[in-house]
């Protein structure tokens, strides 16, 4: 067992999330990420910055909150950000969610969990999917889980597996946009020939 008493960077947490796997969903975007693919769309997230680091156990808290609203979520996503990048702080969190009954958390995560040196023992306990590997700009797909082609889904829970199979054959539809404080953001995988009008998006934010 982790110890939820420490920090994580953590770039936000909305709900309700449409885009980022089945149902909606609570997202959790951590904070730093040192894989750097070609054409990441989150850019803005790559800096390990210390002023958002939170309590592990404050932003447990604050997801567990809108399980207990009037249409509690599906799940939880949380991206990135690398959440392998901050991995026991990353263990900690989804450990707290353990704690809470909360089952159907999937992961993002730009490392290949299978590789010798990957994750994959390690997460699995602990979520009920993970999308890995990196994005590979120029290996565009259809599919609504991911950026390129080359990343793969691993349904890990037998009981999430039906669904998570139902949401994987579904196409790429619109993106999701929400307006937090000033800013507007989209949420969710854009197909790699929209993604130049994603980043436009990010670069207005900035400059305001
Ligand atoms: S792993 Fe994800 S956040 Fe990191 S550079 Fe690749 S696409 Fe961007």
């Amino acid at each position: 067992m982790s110890d939820s008493s420490g920090t994580i960077l953590v770039h936000m947490v909305h709900f309700p999330v449409l885009t980022l796997g089945p149902g909606r969903r609570v997202g959790v975007w951590l904070r730093g990420c040192s894989i750097h693919c070609e054409g990441c769309i989150s850019e803005e997230l790559w800096s390990f910055d210390p002023a958002f680091a939170r309590g592990v156990d404050d932003v447990a808290c604050e997801v567990r909150g809108f399980f207990g609203g009037d249409v509690p979520p599906a799940g939880v996503t949380v991206s990135g950000g690398e959440p392998f990048d901050q991995w026991e702080a990353t263990r900690a969190l989804l450990e707290r969610f353990a704690s809470f009954g909360i089952r159907d958390v999937l992961v993002y995560t730009g490392y290949d969990i299978s590789a010798p040196e990957g994750r994959r023992e390690e997460i699995a306990p602990l979520a009920a999917a993970v999308v890995d590997s990196p994005f590979k700009l120029g290996e565009d797909t259809e599919a609504v889980w991911k950026g390129s082609e080359n990343q793969t889904l691993s349904v890990f829970r037998p009981e999430f597996k039906d669904m998570y199979g139902e949401w994987a054959r579904s196409a790429k539809g619109a993106l999701q946009v929400a307006v937090l404080g000033n800013r507007v953001v989209s949420i969710g995988i854009p197909r790699q020939s929209d993604a130049g009008a994603i980043m436009a998006l990010a670069e207005m934010n900035a400059a305001r």
